[in-house]
């Protein structure tokens, strides 16, 4: 990992603890929370995270990596952890030998993995009831699980399904695949075939407001106060707080040109007027950018600076107008300083792309602190 200390983002584990409280109460007191992980806990830091999910009191963890869960397990976290569909058959009964819970998706891997187990292992299954992805097909589900259990060495201790969906106005279609989800469980428990687990709920289904039968639920997006949906639309959203606080550099070098120089950097070039340009230690390199043909702001003593230029390991500012800038003082790339504010919508809106897309390229780039640590 790339830790520039000049430079860092802040997680705000209260944030987290307030949407995993708001999720208990929208999923209802009684359901199971799977606490979705993946990509480095979606770039904010999954060691932090999981810490923090594990204190506050989840049932379980999901991440789509086998190196994450490893990492995970062996600094301290005790919680099952569920691996999403993941990788070869090899791998996944490497992951049920090593105590995690692989899902399994279709007949084919489970009866090799079955067979490569030398004794019993928790695995999952994954019904597909309409994304179109992963997972056995619900129309031949039943008999996907009706031969699985006969197989050796699988204990299924959960089912599971997935139905998100970008658009709000395609909530009718995952609800309708929420209740055919309900239906195919209650008819196996019916033939006799129950599961400890059984989970079909993520952020979408559960912002929505949609209520199922199911044991649990696995969310993401929510605990990190992110929307699912393409647009910002429902009620829900707005009771969420965003655990990726800020992200922060420091000025390490000032530059006064006056009126006449004729300098490049960010094409100022033969100047009007004299200017003072501000360095960061901060570039493409940590998944910053500067979309040619739109302005974008940073923060600095409370003020907003244009961006200059962003190259390879650096960034440019202008800091015309900002009285007193020094060296050494804050930058905030993301988040508030005094009255100013930079949300993730601001820089992904710059950027072109969705608030996601924003901290998968910013994660890993900067050494995660909390914010306690920061205030403290
Ligand atoms: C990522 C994921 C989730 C969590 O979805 P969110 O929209 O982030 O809540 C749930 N189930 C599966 C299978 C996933 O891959």
């Amino acid at each position: 990992m790339n830790l520039e200390k000049a430079s860092y983002a802040e997680i705000d584990l209260g944030a987290l603890a307030h949407n995993l409280s708001y999720v208990q109460q929208l999923a209802g007191q009684d359901k199971q929370i799977i606490a979705s992980i993946k990509a480095n806990a979606y770039g904010h830091d999954v060691l932090l995270v999981a810490k923090a999910l594990q204190e506050i009191g989840v049932d379980a963890l999901a991440t789509g990596s086998l190196d994450e869960a490893r990492l995970l397990r062996t600094q301290g976290i005790t919680l099952p952890i569920l691996l999403f569909a993941f990788s070869t058959p090899r791998l996944t009964v490497q992951a049920a030998i090593e105590g995690y819970i692989p899902t399994l998706t279709n007949l084919k891997v489970a009866t090799t993995v079955a067979n490569a187990l030398k004794k019993p292992a928790a695995v999952y299954l994954k019904v597909d009831v309409g994304l179109g992805r992963l997972g056995e097909p619900i129309n031949t589900a039943r008999y996907f699980v009706e031969e699985v259990v006969n197989l050796p060495n699988l204990r299924v201790d959960g089912i599971y399904t997935h139905v998100p969906f970008a658009q709000v106005s395609k909530s009718d279609w995952a609800e309708r695949k929420l209740q055919s989800f309900d239906r195919f469980i209650t008819d196996l428990g019916n033939a006799g075939y129950t599961f400890p687990l059984t989970q079909a709920m993520a952020s979408c289904c559960l912002l929505a407001g949609f209520l199922d039968q199911s044991s649990a639920v696995c969310v993401g997006h929510a605990l990190y106060g992110l929307s699912p949906f393409e647009s910002d639309s429902g009620e829900g959203i707005n009771h969420l707080k965003p655990v990726m606080k800020s992200v922060k550099s420091k000025l390490i070098h000032i530059a006064h040109h006056a009126k006449g120089s004729d300098i490049a950097v960010g094409g100022l070039y033969g100047l009007e007027r004299a200017h003072t340009v501000g360095v960061l230690p901060v570039g493409m390199a940590h998944g910053f950018c500067r979309p040619p043909g739109k302005d974008m702001p940073v923060l600095v003593r409370g003020q907003k600076c244009r961006v200059l230029s962003v190259s390879l390991e650096h960034t440019t500012i202008d800091l015309s107008g900002i009285d007193g800038a020094d060296t050494g003082d804050s930058v905030t790339l993301l988040g508030r300083d005094a009255e100013e504010i930079i949300t993730l919508a601001t820089l992904a809106d710059a950027w072109g792309i969705q608030p996601l897309e924003v901290l998968m390229r910013l994660s890993g780039k900067f050494s995660v602190r909390t914010a306690e640590t920061q205030a403290s």
